[in-house]
Formats: structure tokens, sequence, C-alpha cells
């Protein structure tokens, strides 16, 4: 009875899981509360307790049965509530619905006298895909706490990241099986992640001359020879480039690429992808622990290519501390001119902000209302966290 509580809803996608973890897990600390994690999904296999002596997940025994099932149209949901104007009393529990599909009801969390209201609930049950991290820095009675927790704006998840997310021991034997006997011992590790989101599985073109034509310019790969060949020797620097993808056509046409043709600079290149799983079911335990490695594996690199709308990508970024090479999203399977960009700070994007101003009740641009919250590289409406003087 002395203690108020949040529970986390496994929801979505990996990358989208550990991301609202995270920020269910700061919203927890700003507001004084115990999270509860629901260990559904194989969320429990893939990640060691990060508080000692203690369990962060939801006993099993929970007696909201239906927690997993509130959706955007529950009665139970703040949202709703606020649009039936069915608040009178004070109720022991209420479902907060932060999902992309979410309204404008629902958006309201995001406002102080919200949350003022929240405060007086003992039980939030939150389901989101989203890290709405970037909007929690624009409530003013947070920005105190969270300029102390965080005077480095841009490496918010990067330390919540590495705080909560510890590989399980059965996780941690993939990574580090793959790790010493593909990567260690090059001079350095590229990563690239591709991500497509298409309807059809590819491989495609387009996104294979997207990945080459920002590799060459930013000279992550060097660029092949088919003239003279240019003999490597024992001491020619060795790069290994580890690519994610679901699908193996990539790293079968890079593979080939560096096979069949020498280096213009004598550096040995291997390529290596851990697996290719075809599409996403998040709901399997080996899927979601392969995953789980992938992203971890991506983090361990020296150097990041990484796809737009990515949140899987948006860990590993997080994770590493780096500040990747972004591939825009390719628009009518096109490869975008430029390919790439380097993001402006290691932060994900929340990608489903409100545009509302609290203060004035009217619709706002909410990345530029404070320096260090702005528009994202990959998605212009969405928002994400920068050091002021990165602009
Ligand atoms: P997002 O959809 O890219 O934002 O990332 P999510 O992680 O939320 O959802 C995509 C899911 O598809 C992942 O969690 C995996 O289950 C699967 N997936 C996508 N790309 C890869 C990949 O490169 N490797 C593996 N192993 N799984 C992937």
């Amino acid at each position: 009875m002395d203690c108020n509580y949040l529970v986390w809803v496994a929801y979505s996608g990996l990358g989208n899981r550990i991301l609202t973890m995270a920020s269910a897990f700061l919203y927890a600390l700003l507001t004084k509360r115990v999270l509860l994690v629901d260990g559904d999904k194989g969320t429990s296999d893939l990640f060691c307790e990060p508080f000692p002596e203690t369990s962060w997940l939801l006993p099993s025994k929970f007696p909201i049965k239906q927690f997993r099932n509130f959706s955007n149209g529950s009665p139970e949901s703040y949202g709703n509530m606020l649009k039936n104007k069915a608040i009178h009393s004070n109720p022991a529990f209420l479902y907060l619905h932060l999902v992309h599909d979410y309204g404008d009801y629902d958006k309201l969390f995001f406002c102080e006298d919200n949350q003022n209201y929240l405060r007086t609930i003992p039980w939030l049950i939150l389901k989101s895909d989203n890290y709405f991290v970037p909007s929690l820095f624009l409530i003013p009675a947070y920005q105190e706490e969270l300029t102390r927790l965080f005077p480095q704006r841009d490496s918010v998840f990067h330390h919540l990241g590495r705080y909560l997310f510890h590989p399980s021991n059965v996780v941690w034997g993939m990574i580090t099986r793959y790790y010493d006997s593909y990567l260690a011992r090059a001079d350095e590790r590229l990563g690239i992640q591709i991500r497509v989101f298409d309807h059809e599985p590819g491989p495609f073109q387009h996104v294979l001359d997207q990945v080459l034509a920002c590799t060459l310019k930013e000279n992550l790969l060097p660029e092949t020879n088919s003239q003279q060949p240019i003999i490597s020797t024992r001491n020619s620097r060795s790069k290994a480039v580890l690519i994610t993808s679901l699908n193996s056509g990539y790293y079968e046409k890079f593979r080939n690429m560096y096979w069949e043709h020498p280096t213009k600079n004598g550096e040995i290149i291997s390529f290596h992808q851990p697996s290719h799983e075809e599409h996403q079911s998040s709901d399997k335990k080996m899927h979601n622990m392969k995953a789980w490695a992938e992203i971890y594996l991506l983090s361990l690199s020296d150097v990041m290519v990484t796809s737009a709308w990515s949140t899987f990508g948006y860990v590993a970024q997080g994770l590493s501390g780096l500040k990747p090479w972004l591939l825009f999203k390719p628009e009518n399977r096109t490869a975008p001119d430029p390919p790439c960009r380097q993001v402006l700070s290691m932060e994900p994007c929340f990608h489903a902000p409100p545009f509302y101003d609290c203060k004035t009740k009217r619709g706002a641009d909410t990345g530029k209302l404070v320096p260090h919250v702005g528009h994202c590289e990959d998605m212009n409406w969405g928002l994400k966290l920068v050091d002021q003087n990165e602009w």
C-alpha cells in the first residue's frame, strides 16, 4: 500500500520493447513508482534482472488478468476516461495507451495537469511502442530532475540502456561465441543494419545500391579494383563487416563483390551475418534471442550504418554510444540521394509525439519549444534529444 507501481506491457518488436522499457523506467523514476515488467513475448528469457535482490518481473498472480488486451478502445484507458468525462473518483488503476494509434486525449498524458492527477493513481498499466522520453523533457515538473540525471541530454538512452539491459546467460553465450569467432581479430569492425519496410521480402537492388553508395561515399568500405589486382599482405589492415538483416541477399552480394574483386587499398574485408530469419516472429523465443544478440553485436562495432525508422537500429546505436550513418528511407523503391547521413545524436527517435502546447491548449511544434528537443534525421515529425550545441 505504500508504493505506487507502473506495469509495462510487452508489445511489438524487440527494438520497440527495449525502447519502451527504458522510457517506462525513466517515467517510474520521475514519478517514484516501482516498475514491473510483463515477462511475455520471451522478455524474461532475454535479460538479466537489473535490480539486485529483487525482481522486476510482474508476478503471475497479478489480478488484472485482461491487462495485455487493453487497447485504444478500452474504457479503462485514461484517454477514454477523459473523453467520456468519466473521471469522478480515483480508481485503483488506469491504463495508459501510448501506442502509435493513440488519440488526442491519450496524448494529454504529456501535460503537467494530467500528470498531477496520475500521481494519485496507485497502479498505472502502460502499453507503448514508442521512445517517449523526448516529450518527458517538455513537462516542466520533471525538467529539474532530468537535468540532474542527464547533464548531457544526448546520452539518455545510452545510460538507461546500459544500466537496464544485460543479456541473459544464453544470449550472452551467443554474443561472445559469435564475436570471438568472427569479429574479435579484425583491426576494425563495421556494423551494417539493413531493415527494409516493404511488404515483399527482397532483396532489392535499390537497397543494395543505397548501402553501397553510402559505405563507399563515406569511406566506410574500400573501392574495389577490377583492373589491377593488389595483393594483400599479412600486414594489411583487416575489416570485419557485420551485416544484420532478415534477408541474406545483401550479405551474399557484398561478400561476392569483395571476393571477386580486390580492394584498391589492399584492405582485407570479411562479411558476416549471424542469422537471416526472413520474417519477424516476435513471439518466438529463439527468434528474439537472435535479434537481441544481433542488436548487441552491432553495438560492439567501431563504425555503424543503420536503417531509418528502425528501433532495432536505434537500440544498437544507443548502446554503442556511436553516431551512426543513417540510411534514409527509400521512396518508390528508389535509392535516395544522398543515401545516408551521420546522425546528430545517438538518441532514438520518438516516432509519434504529441503536437500540442499544454499551456496554450493549442497545436504547436513540440520540436521547437526547447533547444535540446528537435526533429529526427529520419522522420521530420519525430522528436529526439540532442545536445544544445549540436543543431
Ligand atoms: P523495427 O521494426 O525495425 O523498429 O524493430 P523491432 O525490433 O521493434 O521489430 C523488428 C523485429 O524483426 C525484430 O525484433 C526481429 O524480431 C526482427 N528483425 C528485424 N531485423 C532483424 C535482423 O536484422 N536480425 C534479426 N535476427 N531479426 C530482425
